[in-house]
C-alpha cells in the first residue's frame, strides 16, 4: 500500500534521511523506533508530503506521491491522517468544530453530515459528552483522542502518529494506546513513531530502528527486541528498556 523508494532528505548540507526503503502493507501497523534526531519525523513528514524528499519516491497505492500536483495531493491528502505529540487541536474552535472544519471544507460535507460522523468518532474514542467543550479544558489524554477522532474523520486510508503519548503525564498515555490498539484491531494501516515499547511489542507488525538518518534495521517485533542484528539498535534496545 506504501512503498518508500530510495527516499533521500537534504537540509542544506545536512543529509537528514539517506537511502530509506521500507513497505507497509494494508491492515500493517509499523513502529518507528530509534534515538532523538535520528529523522523520524522527517520521514513520516515525506510520507505524508509535508516535507519533499530530496530523491527517491513514496509509492501510496500504485501513484507516487511526489510526482503527484498539488491538487492531486491535496485529494490524496486526505487518504493519510496524521497525530502530532502536541495534539495540535484548533484552540478556538469547540472540539466538534475541530472535527467538522475539514470535512465540511475540504470535503464539501454538509454540516449536518460532518457531524454525524464527527459524533461517530467523538463517541468512538469515548469523549461523546464533549463535543462542546473547547480544547483547553480537555486533559492532555483527551485532547489528544480529540485528535485522533478529527483525523479519523475525514475516514483516512492510513494513520500516521508522531511520538502521539510523548507529551501527555504518564496517567493519560494509557487511554491514548487504547484507542490506537483499537483502531489496529479493526486492522487500520498506522505507521507510529513511538518511545512506547510495550505498545511496539503488542501491537506491531514490523519494527523499524531508524539511527543517523539511516532505516538500519526492520522485523518483526521479536526478533528486533529479542535477537537484535544490529549493535546500535541493540544498545538502543538496552539503554530503553
Ligand atoms: P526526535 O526523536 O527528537 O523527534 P527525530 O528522529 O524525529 O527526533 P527529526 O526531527 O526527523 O528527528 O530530525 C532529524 C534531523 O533533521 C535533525 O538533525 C534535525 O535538526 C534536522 N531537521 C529536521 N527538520 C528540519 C528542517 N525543517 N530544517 C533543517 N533541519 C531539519
Ligand atoms: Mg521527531
Amino acid at each position: 500500500m506504501i512503498k518508500i523508494d530510495h527516499i533521500q532528505k537534504q537540509f542544506e548540507k545536512n543529509e537528514v534521511l539517506k537511502d530509506i526503503n521500507g513497505e507497509v502493507n494494508k491492515g500493517e501497523v509499523v513502529c518507528i523506533i530509534g534515538p532523538s534526531g535520528s529523522g523520524k519525523s522527517t520521514l513520516l513528514r515525506c510520507i505524508n508530503q509535508l516535507e519533499t524528499p530530496t530523491s527517491g519516491a513514496v509509492w501510496f497505492n500504485g501513484k507516487d506521491l511526489t510526482k503527484e500536483t498539488a491538487q492531486q495531493l491535496s485529494t490524496l491528502g486526505e487518504s493519510i491522517g496524521m497525530v502530532f505529540q502536541n495534539f495540535n487541536l484548533f484552540p478556538n474552535l469547540t472540539v466538534i468544530e475541530n472535527l467538522t472544519l475539514a470535512p465540511i471544507r475540504v470535503k464539501k460535507m454538509s454540516q449536518t453530515e460532518a457531524k454525524k460522523i464527527g459524533m461517530k468518532y467523538l463517541t468512538r474514542v469515548g469523549l461523546a459528552e464533549k463535543a462542546d467543550a473547547y480544547p483547553a479544558s480537555l486533559s492532555g489524554g483527551q485532547q489528544q483522542r480529540v485528535a485522533i477522532a478529527r483525523a479519523l474523520s475525514m475516514n483516512p486510508e492510513v494513520m500516521l502518529f508522531d511520538e502521539p503519548t510523548s507529551a501527555l503525564d504518564p496517567e493519560m498515555v494509557g487511554e491514548v494506546l487504547q484507542v490506537m490498539q483499537e483502531l489496529a484491531d479493526e486492522k487500520m494501516t498506522m505507521i507510529v513513531v513511538t518511545h512506547e515499547m510495550g505498545f511496539a511489542k503488542k501491537v506491531a507488525d514490523q519494527v523499524w530502528f531508524m539511527d543517523g538518518g539511516y532505516l538500519l534495521e526492520k522485523d518483526t517485533p521479536k526478533e528486533i527486541f529479542d535477537h537484535p542484528k544490529e549493535e546500535r539498535t541493540k544498545d538502543f534496545i538496552n539503554k530503553i528498556i
